[in-house]
């Protein structure tokens, strides 16, 4: 059994967050150290810990994720000029909360994808 972090306890509402979706099967809150004017996180309800665990079963937690961000993205009013989705994963791609997360980053020009 994985071990559950701090966003498991925001899916549940027993620690804040800004909560701008959730449904049966996601999460979406305000990444509390945003990157960009728009950062938000789309969690799956259930603890999946890294895309390395995803598996057929979890499909549609995590098709509903990009969804969801689509959704959101049009909400937040940055669909048009477009915005950047990212999934970290383990080390080497900085991933710091082993609880599978989107990130929905955009409202300014994002630059190169990867930081040398
Ligand atoms: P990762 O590096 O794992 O892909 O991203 C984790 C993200 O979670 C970071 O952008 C970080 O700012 C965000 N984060 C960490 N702790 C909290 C928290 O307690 N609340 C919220 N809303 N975001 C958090």
């Amino acid at each position: 059994m994985a071990e559950e972090t701090l966003f498991s306890k925001i899916i549940r509402r027993e620690i804040p967050a800004d909560i701008v979706y959730q449904d049966e099967l996601v999460t979406a809150f305000r990444d509390i150290a945003p990157k960009a004017p728009t950062h938000i996180l789309i969690v799956p309800n259930i603890l999946i810990p890294t895309a390395n665990d995803a598996v057929a079963g979890h499909e549609a937690a995590l098709g509903r994720m990009i969804t969801v961000a689509a959704k959101i993205a049009k909400e937040e009013g940055i669909a048009e000029d477009g915005y950047r989705l990212i999934i970290n994963c383990n080390q080497h791609g900085g991933q710091e909360v082993y609880h599978i997360h989107l990130h929905l980053v955009g409202g300014r020009p994002l630059g190169p994808m990867i930081a040398h």
